[in-house]
């Protein structure tokens, strides 16, 4: 019997989509190469959410999500990881890969809200509720791992 075909929710600035702060994305080779045969369902939470490309960078601070400028943008993403959240449901993915490190996407370490380079363990919106509702999430460094179980 055929193998089930599985969908992956994937950041989309890991596939080279320029929707990081900054108009330029994160690229990952391999983990395109390794994705270019399965179902990849892309997005990007904070464009979901609707902030605009470019956007000031935000870090996590004391449960908030706050930009460079000093403004609290949480409820764009909190709006974007509920939106990611329905897409990721309604294409009954099986499990993520998101970026790392992201106030969006970080699973496991997110930036300390000093805007000075400092991670702590964290994770970002939508890695957090996708997770409360029993998604895995993985990062990009985790590929070696993934083609392991999948
Ligand atoms: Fe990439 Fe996620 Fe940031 Fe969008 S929100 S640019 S997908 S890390």
């Amino acid at each position: 019997m055929a193998r089930e075909a599985k969908k992956i929710l994937v950041s989309a600035c890991l596939l080279g989509d320029n929707c990081k702060y900054d108009g330029t994305n994160n690229y990952q080779k391999e983990l395109a190469e390794w994705l270019s045969d399965k179902i990849v369902i892309k997005v990007c939470p904070e464009q979901l959410g609707g902030l605009s490309t470019p956007r000031i960078p935000c870090e996590i601070k004391e449960g908030k999500v706050i930009n460079k400028h000093g403004e609290d943008k949480t409820y764009f993403f909190t709006k974007g990881a509920l939106e990611t959240l329905r897409i990721a449901q309604e294409e009954q993915v099986h499990f993520a890969i998101l970026k790392s490190n992201s106030p969006s996407c970080g699973s496991d370490m997110v930036y300390d809200g000093s805007f000075n380079h400092r991670l702590v363990p964290g994770e970002g919106i939508t890695a957090h509720i996708l997770k409360i509702n029993g998604i895995k999430v993985y990062t990009e460094n985790d590929l070696e791992e993934i083609k392991k179980i999948y």
